[in-house]
């Protein structure tokens, strides 16, 4: 790819610039692209009221979640771990 660019660029002549532009916005692109590939749920880490354990649970779950633990209910409020 960077190559075909570059070679394009030398039988051009002076058009060497806008090809390197080209080629760093196809990156620039690719990984954009890439980092949208992979997004990473955003999720509430902390202490359960009951048993202490670090967890974390999906940050939706803006009423309150189970701890995968002691499987109690938990009111998230503030972004903290609460007890019902
Ligand atoms: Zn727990």
């Amino acid at each position: 790819m960077f190559l075909i660019t570059t070679l394009a660029s030398m039988s051009a002549g002076q058009q060497v610039l806008p090809s390197l532009l080209i080629s760093l916005i196809t990156i620039g692109f690719g990984f954009a692209f890439m980092e949208h590939k992979q997004p990473s749920p955003p999720v509430l880490k902390g202490q359960c009221p009951y048993c202490d354990t670090a967890i974390e649970v999906p940050d939706q779950a803006a009423g309150g979640a189970d701890c995968p633990v002691c499987k109690k209910r938990i009111v998230v409020r503030d972004q903290k771990f609460h007890q019902v």
